[in-house]
Order: C-alpha cells, then structure tokens, then sequence
C-alpha cells in the first residue's frame, strides 16, 4: 500500500544536516515522517518545491517583540507575523518588556498569551535581575523558557545586573546556558562624559567603543569559568573578542548579528542618521572582516537579528538620546540569502548558524534540521528571486526598516510551521498558530 501524508514537500532540494540532496519530504501529525518519499505516495496537501530549496525552519534567536508594551510599536501578533513573512518558523522572544519577564507572574502572562496570539512558534526569555537570582532555576525550567538573559551593560529598558557578584550569583542559580549582553556599564556611564547632546550619530561607536565590549566578555568569560556555567555572548562585535573567544569554547558560545554582517561605521551614521544607532553598535570595517572571518572559521554558533523596534520619533531624537535598537526580523532572512549569492557563506552554513545552531545552543532538540521526528518547520526559499526591501512591506508598526532600498537576491516564498503552510508568497495564512518551543 502506497504511503500517505498530510503534506508531501515534493522537488526541492533540501539543506539537510548531512548535506544537499533532492528528497520529497513526508510530514505527518506535524512531524517529519519522510525523507525521500516515494514517488507513488500520495498526500493531503501538496507543496511543488520544484526549483527551491528548503531549508529547516529557521529560527531568530533575539528579538524584542516589546509585548506588554506599546502595540503602537511591535506585539507578539505583529512581530510574529513579521517573523513568518521574513521565513522565520520561531523565534526566542527578550524580557525587557513592560513589565519585564522576570517572576513566575509575567512568565505565566506570557505563556498563556502566546497560543492564540503568536503566528510562529516562540521561546521565552527571563530577565535576571538583582532580586531573582532565587527563583531562576525554577523559571528557567518554565515552558517554552529557551534561556536567562543578563543584561551587564545598560540598553532598553531597566533590567541591569553589571556587578561582579551581582553576576556570579545569577550563574550560580539554575544550570542552563545563560544568554549575556556583555558590553561593560561602568566604561560606558564613565565615557558618557566624553560627549556632549546633539553630537553627531558616529559618536555612538565613539562612546560604546571596543573596549566596552571587550571589557565585558572578558569578566563574563572569568565568572564562567569560575563556576562552571555556560555562557552564549549575543551580538560579539569587536575583532578582540571574537579572538579572545577562541580560548573558551568550552564554556562559551557566540551570536553574530546581520547588522554587524551588513552595515559599517561610520558610513551608516551618515546615511542613516538615528536609524543606524543600536547596541552594540554597528562599528568599523575591521570588525565587519572579523565578524565574516568568524563565521567562516567557526567561531560564531547563531545568528540573530536583535529586531528592537522604535517609534520613529525615538530614532530621530538627537544623539545620545536617540533610541537605541533596530527592526530586524522580517530582513533577516533575505540578507543573509543575499550574502549567500554574493559567496560570503554557503547556504549550509547560513543553516548551521540560523536553525541548527540556535536550536543546539539553547535545547530545542525537535527544531532546526530536516530529520525524522523533528517538527515539521521549514523555510522555502528560492535562491534566484530578486527584490528590493522597502518600508511598505514591514508589517512591524513602527513601520521602517534600516535596509529600505537594499536590493536582495534570494528570497524566503513560504514558511511552514509543525506541517501547516502559515506564510506563502508575502501573504499570512490562517489563524495564530503559534506555541512555546519545547526545550531540554
Ligand atoms: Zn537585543
């Protein structure tokens, strides 16, 4: 008897973790059931991948959805959808809302908001704070918890633990990987001084310089060793700390943001005013080399897109007042495919960075390859597509982009989640289907 499907990915050729290979791909329950289904198999519903590939479902790491916060801005509803119109099946969505996730209290709100709510699946970060340390290894067994964050330099938002102490205590609570933004708070409130309301937006890699960076991975990098608790480094953008990181690879794992793989300072000051002010900061051409050169020698495990929207108001304060974060989520995809047609990384690679090594990093052992039993999330791409990015298309209220203009090739056509097709062609399909990513 013939094999039967829900849905038969047929004629593409698909980035499994083993390499490139022609396969029709079977799906039941929402699971990956075949690779290599026989001609004679017959399905429910049929996608024609002739001529694409596709990919696992890609997940954004790092995004900032600003849910409870003001909709006005980005929502769970939008940015998710934002997410599913740029290829993304998930993303792992950031505590410095308002209020922040940081008790049971918040973590249970947002739990219960995401199915209904959420147009792909979602992991939930938990903000550590001076006070919490004592329910961490509880909440970060919560479902749908993908990791701690520890904020040790100040951004958007209120949640800072930049101490020593402060720190080690936070490490000492729990056993999961903890996700850092390492920039160092005291070199960046001392060098605030330096500069005066009204300077120029480039002052902004001036003030949060290497060295802040570096300062901090390397005081993060001594507390993990000390107590044995993993540490992944979100957005590593020095040279200097891509090679300190060399020597931690034991306790350390490091994200690369598509910013820093795509814009150089002081260039993008000038031409895009506030619209290029994040942090880190986007800085100059020796550590974009250096960010390239890690992800191709290794040294880089994710790639995320730090999406962090802002009223436009806010981005066009004067500087240093201006709002630190950039849209991001919906770009993310078609950016790197761009940089694979240009020969900066394979498509394989962008795979491993983009799906397998987030879904590694953090424990969601269902996600981020093409293998049986693993859901049924993929990206649907085709390499060839040329497009332009424009503002009309983000469908994040704010409503911008850094990238308008940016002319793209490779696209992301379709973006399937646990079986069922949620994006196709720039249209969302069907109801929220979104829910928590389950994670060891
Ligand atoms: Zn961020």
């Amino acid at each position: 008897m013939a094999e039967h499907y829900d849905l038969l990915i047929r004629g593409g050729t698909c980035v499994l973790p083993w390499g490139e290979a022609r396969a029709d791909i079977g799906v039941t329950a929402g699971r990956i059931t075949a690779i290599g289904a026989p001609a004679s198999a017959s399905a429910a519903e049929s996608f024609d991948a002739t001529g694409l590939y596709v990919l696992p479902g890609l997940i954004d790491p790092h995004v900032h959805l600003r849910d409870p916060g003001d909709a006005a801005i980005e929502s769970i509803p939008t940015g998710t959808r934002a997410a599913v119109l740029g290829g993304f099946a998930s993303v792992f969505d950031m505590p410095n809302t308002s209020p922040a996730i940081t008790n049971a209290e918040t973590l249970a709100w947002k739990q219960g908001y995401i199915p209904g709510h959420a147009f792909c699946d979602v992991g939930i970060y938990i903000g550590a704070t001076r006070t919490n340390a004592g329910a961490l290894a509880a909440l970060e067994r919560g479902a749908g918890v993908c990791a701690i964050k520890l904020f040790a330099g100040s951004t958007t938002g209120d949640l800072l633990v930049e101490d020593d102490a402060g720190i080690e205590a936070v490490m000492r609570a729990g056993t999961r990987r903890i996700a850092f933004h390492s920039e160092d708070e005291y070199r960046l409130q001392a060098r605030r001084a330096l500069f005066t309301k009204g300077d120029p937006y480039a002052c902004h890699m001036e003030w949060r310089d290497e060295e802040c960076a570096f300062l901090g991975t390397r005081r993060i990098m001594a507390l993990a060793r000390k107590t044995g608790r993993p540490a992944h480094i979100v957005h590593v953008s020095t040279a200097e700390e891509f090679d300190y990181l060399r020597d931690f690879r034991d306790v350390a794992t490091a994200e690369v943001l598509v910013n820093h793989l795509t814009q150089i300072g002081p260039e993008c000051y000038e031409t895009l005013g506030g619209y290029a002010v994040m942090n880190p900061p986007i800085r100059g051409r020796r550590h974009y080399e250096a960010a390239w050169a890690a992800v191709r020698n290794g040294l880089v495990d994710t790639i995320g897109s730090d999406h962090a929207p802002h009223s436009r108001s806010a981005k066009e304060r004067p500087w240093p007042d201006t709002a630190a974060g950039l849209t991001g989520v919906q770009t993310a995809v078609p950016i790197m495919l761009n940089h694979v047609n240009a020969g900066r990384l394979s498509l394989g690679r962008m795979v491993d960075l983009m799906a397998a090594g987030p879904a590694r990093v953090y424990g969601a052992t269902a996600k981020g390859r093409i293998a049986a039993g693993f859901d049924a999330d993929f990206t649907i791409v085709d390499l060839k597509r040329c497009r332009t990015i424009e503002n009309d298309w983000i469908v994040t209220p704010a409503g911008w982009t850094p990238f308008a203009g940016m002319q793209i090739t490779g696209w992301p056509l379709a973006t399937i989640l646990r079986g069922t097709v949620v994006m196709r062609e720039d249209e969302v399909l069907g109801p929220a289907r979104g829910s928590l990513i389950r994670f060891t």
